[in-house]
Order: structure tokens, then sequence, then C-alpha cells
């Protein structure tokens, strides 16, 4: 099957940014309107994701589609429900990112803050195309809202002193990220949508601009995206999260970017301790419009094509790498599963390998929740100028104080965990105190930064 620009797949969609901006909410506007309002088409629950089709993009869009004479031929938008660099750091390829396109939301009352520009940052380094979302445009002093209008409209008819505060606060976002290094514009005033990144003020509250970002979204992936969002039946697929379901054992979420999953494929991931390799057992998504708690909430399906958010059931998932690829040999073409099973773990061999490489193996212990935290830790670490001698995956255990602990036969202030998104065991932090490691843990990259930069120039002191 010729990928051809005549068949597209739904581009996959990340949201991104600080806390508070408004992410969940602008989401849930996004969502609900269908939901609550039972649309045509409306939305569809899938794992991880929600899927928008087409003809949900149209309504929603209003008259912003015979205004810019918009035709909709990416098949939907899938955009992934947990907010945060967490999931954008998780849906990875090859190095690359799952994500086809991103949203960066900034409130337009604070500008640009820290998680903002570290958002930025990942995009850039993955080279992942970007709108920016300038939420919460209700608060402008003196708004005056007419519900899911487009922007532009909205923008008309606000008085003088309302439209001048919006000018000078969207300026000064401009002007910060000019200060990022990023070329960015309103995106009605953008004339160059790739060399500047557009700027789409919206309210999640009342979900004036929406449409408008809808928009932005379809075009720039029929237009700017065609290449990427070409269907072709090659698999490309990510495992999100592995969860244990109740009725249906440890299950493992995914995301297939690409080609088609099928019942009783062979499987192979990224795991713990070696390879998995296992076969589809059960493939679910959500019913739609349904709370998924026990397992009659989930459609059984034979086959599914990407893009789509799927719940996979296999034996032998437990010990699976969040993060990690999830590849299906070719089922025309021969195979050599020893080639897989090495390529699936060459993402976390090389991480190892390539933060070891530098230091002469002296340096922290990095450790992180999932193959993708582990990876943006490791280029955070890199940029930021601090060794690595080891990484790992997982909860903190005894086995990795252990092995953090051979720094203090080097260099002993390296004799320190650095870890991101994981917890402690009691059986490590005893062993930390035992052997007197250091540990820092964080939720935010930078955090680990802050705690370890401070730790070093007080051991200089
Ligand atoms: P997140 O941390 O980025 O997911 O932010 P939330 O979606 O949880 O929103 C944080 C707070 O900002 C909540 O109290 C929201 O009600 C509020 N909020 C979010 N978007 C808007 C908006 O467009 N306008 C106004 N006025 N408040 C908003
Ligand atoms: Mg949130």
């Amino acid at each position: 099957e010729a990928r051809t620009p005549d068949r597209l797949r739904s581009s996959i969609v990340c949201i991104m940014g600080h806390v508070d901006t408004g992410k969940t909410k602008l989401l849930d506007n996004i969502r609900r309107t269908n939901v609550q309002e039972g649309e045509a088409g409306g939305i569809t629950q899938q794992i991880g994701a929600s899927f928008f089709p087409a003809e949900t993009l149209r309504e929603r869009m209003g008259s912003l589609v015979e205004k810019k004479n918009i035709t909709v031929k990416v098949p939907g938008l899938m955009i992934i429900d947990t907010p945060g660099h967490e999931s954008f750091s998780n849906l990875r390829s090859r190095g690359s990112s799952l994500c086809d396109l991103a949203i960066v939301v900034v409130d337009i009352m604070h500008g640009l803050e820290p998680q903002t520009i570290e958002s930025l940052t990942m995009l850039r380094s993955k080279k992942t195309p970007f709108v920016i979302a300038l939420n919460k445009v209700d608060r402008l002093y003196g708004w005056s809202t007419v519900k899911d209008r487009p922007f532009i409209e909205s923008l008309e008819v606000q008085p003088e002193g309302t439209r001048s505060e919006f000018e000078s606060r969207a300026s000064q976002v401009l002007l910060q990220l000019a200060e990022q290094g990023l070329n960015a514009e309103l995106y009605y005033k953008n004339k160059d949508f790739k060399e500047y990144v557009s700027l789409i003020p919206t309210s999640a509250i009342t979900g004036e601009g929406v449409p408008d970002i809808l928009m932005m979204l379809v075009l720039l992936s029929q237009k700017m995206l065609v290449d990427r969002v070409m269907w072709c039946p090659e698999v490309q697929c990510t495992v999100l999260e592995v969860k244990v379901i109740e009725g249906l054992g440890t299950t493992a979420d995914v995301i297939l970017a690409n080609g088609t999953l099928k019942r009783g494929d062979q499987i192979v991931m990224c795991g713990f301790s070696g390879p998995v390799v296992t076969r589809v057992r059960e493939l679910l998504t959500p019913r739609p419009l349904r709370e998924m708690r026990v397992k009659t909430d989930y459609l059984h399906h034979e086959s599914i094509d990407g893009a789509m958010g799927i719940k996979i059931c296999a034996n032998n998932l437990e010990g699976v790498v969040a993060g990690s690829a999830c590849l299906v040999p070719y089922k025309d073409v021969p195979y050599d599963l020893e080639v897989l099973k090495e390529d699936v773990m060459s993402d976390l061999s090389q991480l190892a390998k390539a933060a070891s490489e530098v230091n002469g193996g002296v340096g922290v212990y990095a450790i992180a929740s999932t193959l993708g935290s582990l990876e943006a830790l490791l280029e955070f670490l890199k940029t930021s100028k601090i060794p690595v001698s080891a990484v790992n995956i997982g909860p903190i255990h005894k086995k990795d104080v252990m092995k953090a602990s051979i720094m203090h036969q080097f260099k002993s202030e390296y004799a320190t965990i650095l870890a991101f998104d994981v917890n402690l065991t009691k059986e490590g932090a005893d062993m930390a105190k035992e052997l007197n490691v250091r540990i820092f843990t964080a939720e935010i990259i930078y955090h680990l930064f802050d705690q370890f930069t401070a730790y070093m120039a007080d051991v200089r002191k």
C-alpha cells in the first residue's frame, strides 16, 4: 500500500506548559461541549487520548470553516489527555517524538514561566512543531464574552481599553519568546508558519479561541506535516503506561501512531530486565463516553489502524518499561527476532552508554520513572554540566544505592542519586543511610538542578 496524500492518518497532539496555565481546562473545554450536548460525531475517549473526528472539528470551528474556506482532510485529531512533560517525553520513537504537534499553554496574565521554558526547550530539541495558546483572555479587564466564538471575532468587539491591554500583554509575551530565541507572531498576523510560531489567544472557560486553535492544528497537520501524517502500514507504537486493571491483569496502554495492530500479533518491548516478547491477547478501546472502570466498559477489536490509543492485554507485561517502543515483526518480510530484541533494548542501553562514556564513568546516578523521562533527565543534566556515571529506570532500590556508593572511591560528592518522578523504597532509603549516599528526588527536572547545585556549593565550602 503506497503512501499517498489522499490518505492521511489523524495527527497526534500533545499539550504542555506551566502548572495552572489551564491545560486541563482547555482539554475539558474542547471535549465537554461535544460530550454534554451530544453533537453528531462527538468525540471518543481513547486510552490516554481523546479522538476528535473531522465532523466534530468542523462543527467546533464554527464560522471559521466558511470564513477561511477550510477543508478537513485529516480523519481527526488525537489529543493526548495526560498533560505534562511525562506524557510528551514518553511519546518517543527512536529518539524523535511520536507527537506530530504540541500546544504550549501560556497564561496571558503571567507570561512565560519556568515550565513554559522547559517545554519549549524539549519541543525544540525534538523538533516538534507547536502552537502557543495564550490562555485566559477572559481575564482581561472589561472582556465581553460570547461562548465558543472565534477569537478574531471576539477581539473586534472588545472595548478599546480591553483591546489595548490585550495588545500590550501579547507583545510582552512575544518579547519574552524572542528572548528565548523564538520567532513568534499572533496567528492571524502570521505570514510564515514555518519560521514563526503561532500565538493563539484562548479562554478555556468561555471557549473563545477554541475554534481558532482547532483550525490551526488542522491546517498545520494537513499543510505542513502531510509527509508525516500520510498513512503507512509500518507499525509505529509506543507504550505510554503499564498498569494492572482488575479483571484484565497487567495491561499496556499504547499509542499506535501508524500501521495496524491485530489480535495475536507478536510484539517486542523493552523490559527492566531484558526484552519482552509476547503476543497481543486483547486489543481494547474504551466504549464511547463511558467511564472505564470495569472490563465490560471496553470494546474488543480484531484489528486497529493508527493513529489510536489502545489498551493491550498480553502475558509478561509486568516488566515493560513505559516509554518503550512496541515493535511488531513484519509478516511479509523475513525478520530476525534477535535483531528486534536488540533494537528495542538499544534505547535504554544507548542512554546508559552515552551518559557514562563522556565522563570516564565518574558522576552522579540518574534514575527516572520511564524511558522518556530518563532521556529528558539526561538531556537536562548534560546541559547543566552535571556528569552522570550510571542510569536506571523505576523506583530506587538497594542495588541502585549500592551502585551509586561506588563513587565514594572516586569523588565522594558524586555518591548521589538524582531521581526524577520515582519513589524511594524503604530498603533503598535504609541502604542510603548506611552507605552515606545522597538522594535528591523531584517531580520537576530543574528542581533537581537547584538541589544538586546547592549541595555542591555546600560541599565545596
Ligand atoms: P493546568 O495546571 O495547566 O492543568 O491548569 P488547570 O486547567 O487546572 O487550570 C488552573 C486554574 O485556572 C483553574 O482554577 C481554572 O479554572 C483556571 N483557568 C484555566 N483556564 C482559564 C481561562 O481560560 N480563564 C480563566 N478565567 N480561568 C482559567
Ligand atoms: Mg492539569
